[in-house]
């Protein structure tokens, strides 16, 4: 494979696609080495078949606010790969959603499915629509407005979207809705589906959940206690909320969360009803988190990030590049041991070459945050099924399938000096999977 030359003609084709031209790169130098061991993958083409969305939609949204008005939004679902299994991955609702990103977003999305172990390919969508200071009412003529058009292109067995950014269980419930009633059907057609129609008990909390057993693993298999080790977080969103509870549980502390408005510094630890506390503000404050330090006492730093705390490990939860070089020297310089994303590529390429350079535990967002799309497959099952598993099943698949993906991540990632490379350890297992896959149904 000429990696440089396939970039260059991808670069060509796609100029500005910053995020997405940034995770084909890292796939593509990770995989090579595997790859050149397989002629037949060169021969069927497959990296170049992988690095193109197999179709992508994109449409208007026309809707009217509070106030009479008309709004008009874009939306965009990217079907990326769906050799394994169904397309599958998040709808993201931001300002900021533009092609490049739902591209990056599906094609890690890919490799992330097919390390749960499940048979799900890879897709993403969203829309510019900010749901942010929207009304209930807005909020749910928009999603409608939004289904009126996805529903032509999604199924139960065809495309199963679900949650991301600004897309929770409240934007699900429209959403589903309205297929249901365009579609004259209850499937399993969307996940993050709240419990009374079709939901899975653990998948609100399954993100954050499974970072954190996959944190413990990469932990434990180092010979290191997460006991009392500190943790700073970024966000608090749909991810960062489950991952704070499960940290604590573990017995590592959570000492930061941050917002639009900067960081909170908390040395006691930010637990049980500093948690509910969030949450409900988070309900009416749109993310800012200043507030907290007044209610417990903390401390407030405006317009900062977290990554300046002094802490054993980094769990950034928010956004794509949201760690940079900067940030990663100044946690190496206080002793990081560990930096694992629950966001999607929360790292810039800069900060994780840092990061493997010094040999700290570095943990991609594919393998770490994969426990949301994983416990999705489970909620599909359920549904395919007609059943409901108790939390405490739904927990055990959700952490066999993160020590799962965890073994091979250590088969595929170990390096000649015994350091664990997670990064090409995920790539590398989940391009395997997808690439047999492809070539065992024929050039289509
Ligand atoms: P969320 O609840 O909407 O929280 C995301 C937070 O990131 C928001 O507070 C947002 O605040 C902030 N943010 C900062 N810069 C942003 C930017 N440029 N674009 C978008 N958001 C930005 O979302 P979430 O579902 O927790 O997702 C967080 C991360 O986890 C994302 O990378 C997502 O892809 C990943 N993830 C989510 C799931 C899931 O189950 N939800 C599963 C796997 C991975 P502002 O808008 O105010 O900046």
């Amino acid at each position: 494979m000429n990696i440089d030359k396939l970039i260059q003609q991808l670069e060509a084709k796609h100029p500005g696609e910053y995020e997405y031209l940034q995770a084909v790169k890292e796939v593509l130098i990770t995989i090579e080495a595997e790859y050149n061991n397989h002629p037949e993958f060169e021969k069927a083409k497959i990296a170049e078949r992988l690095v193109e969305p197999d179709r992508i939609f994109s449409f208007k949204i026309p809707w009217v606010d509070d106030r009479g008005d008309v709004q008009i939004n874009l939306g965009y679902r990217v079907q990326f790969n769906n050799a394994i299994g169904p397309y599958k991955g998040g709808l993201r609702f931001h300002p900021s959603v533009n092609l490049s990103i739902l591209k990056f977003l599906g094609f890690e999305q890919i490799f992330k499915n097919a390390l749960t172990t499940l048979p799900m390919g890879g897709g993403k969508g969203g829309s510019d629509f900010n749901p942010k200071g929207k009304s209930d009412a807005e909020v749910m003529r928009f999603c409608q407005a939004f289904m009126l058009e996805l529903w032509k292109y999604i199924g139960p067995d065809t495309d199963v979207p679900a949650g991301d950014i600004g897309v929770g269980g409240r934007e699900v419930a429209y959403m589903y809705g309205m297929y249901r009633k365009l579609a004259r059907e209850n499937t399993g057609v969307l996940t993050g589906k709240n419990l009374e129609f079709g939901g899975s008990l653990i998948r609100p909390e399954a993100t954050g959940f499974g970072g954190l057993y996959f944190v413990h693993h990469m932990l434990e298999n180092a010979g290191v206690d997460i006991k009392d080790k500190t943790i700073a977080l970024s966000g608090f969103g749909n991810v960062a909320w489950g991952a704070a509870i499960k940290a604590t549980e573990l017995g590592a502390k959570v000492v930061t969360i941050s917002g639009p408005d900067g960081y909170i510094y908390d040395a006691a630890g930010i637990s049980g009803e500093k948690i509910e506390y969030m949450l409900d503000l988070r309900a009416t404050c749109n993310d800012i988190v200043e507030p907290y330090a007044e209610k417990f006492g903390a401390v407030f730093v405006p317009n900062r990030r977290p990554w300046e705390v002094k802490v054993d490990i980094a769990l950034p939860c928010a956004t794509q590049n949201e760690l940079n070089e900067a940030d990663a020297e100044l946690l190496i310089k206080n002793g990081v041991i560990c930096v694992a994303e629950i966001s999607n590529m929360g790292c810039t390429p800069e900060a994780i070459d840092l990061f493997l350079k010094h040999k700290i535990m570095y943990g991609p967002g594919k393998a770490v945050n994969a426990g949301g799309v994983a416990t999705s497959g489970l909620e599909m099952t359920q549904n395919a099924m007609h059943i409901s598993w108790t939390a405490a099943e739904v927990d055990e698949k959700l952490h066999q399938i993160m020590s799962e993906i965890h073994n091979q991540c250590l088969r595929y990632g170990k390096e000649a000096d015994g350091y664990i490379n997670y990064m090409k350890g995920a790539n590398v297992a989940g391009f395997l999977k997808v690439a047999k896959a492809m070539l065992a149904q024929g050039v289509i």
